[in-house]
């Protein structure tokens, strides 16, 4: 059983972490949505998966940072996409605009495929879309029925009746304490939109993102929406289990 009052981290690349890190977020109770970056680390995510199956829910994937500007190799990709059946989600997959935009074109038939194949399968898609919201939610759209969640939204706010409108949802990341734009539309998100994630264990400006602040985050936002913490927990796990149902729980 899990305990619940912690909320659960629907981002994080727990392959790049130590195992006694990944120990301990499983020991305290947490459930983690650990995100993959290419071939072999979607394989080491699996691996972590099955050794804690109660805890980690395993995407696979191909980061769009892993992109060349010749494109994946179709054998790679198709690797991948074999990965998916045996996988919970798929993720870190997607499109940006903003850090790596050099390899947009590239980029595009990898989400495309990936997100076929988890369509295909039923699974849910974990998105990076930074810089190409509107680009990543439009293929979607063209692919059809997904389910998806767009990671560290700081995307635009007329987006967001879309977004509710497919049964969309969004992870509010840590950097809320430094990063302006994610306070903004933070404040603004549609509850049933609302998930958290660290993206750890990534360095964002001077912040060493790890699954760690998640509890520390809910109360923060809680803060900033003018909620109840408690509240605002229930509404993420009531979030979280639409995408992942085998996690629902008893209510709090
Ligand atoms: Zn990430």
């Amino acid at each position: 059983m899990h305990a619940r009052r912690a909320p659960p981290d629907a981002h994080v690349h727990l392959h790049e972490f130590e195992r006694k890190d990944v120990e301990e977020f499983v020991s305290s109770g947490m459930v983690l949505v650990a995100v993959s970056d290419d071939y072999e680390s979607s394989l080491r995510t699996l691996d972590l998966r099955d050794s804690y199956p109660e805890s980690i829910v395993a995407c696979v994937g191909v980061h769009p940072w892993q992109v060349p500007e010749d494109g994946v190799p179709a054998s790679t990709l198709e690797a991948v996409a074999d990965l998916v059946r045996d996988a919970d989600c798929v993720g870190e997959v997607g499109l940006d605009l903003k850090f790596v935009p050099k390899t947009f074109s590239a980029q595009v038939p990898v989400l495309r495929r990936l997100a076929e194949e988890a369509a295909r399968l039923g699974k849910p898609l974990n998105v990076h879309a930074a810089g190409a919201w509107r680009e990543a939610l439009d293929l979607l759209l063209e692919v059809g029925r997904v389910s998806a969640i767009f990671h560290w939204y700081t995307g635009p706010e007329e987006l967001l009746p879309l977004l509710r409108e497919r049964g969309y949802l969004v992870t509010v990341n840590p950097a809320l304490r430094v990063q302006r734009k994610l306070r903004e539309i933070a404040a603004k998100l549609p509850e049933e939109l609302i998930l958290l994630e660290s993206d750890g264990p990534y360095d964002y400006r001077g912040l060493k993102l790890t699954p760690r602040m998640i509890p520390e985050l809910l109360e923060e936002l809680a803060r900033l929406r003018g909620t109840p913490p408690d509240a605002l927990l229930t509404t993420v796990w009531k979030n979280f289990t639409r995408v992942f149902p085998r996690y629902s729980v008893e209510p709090l």
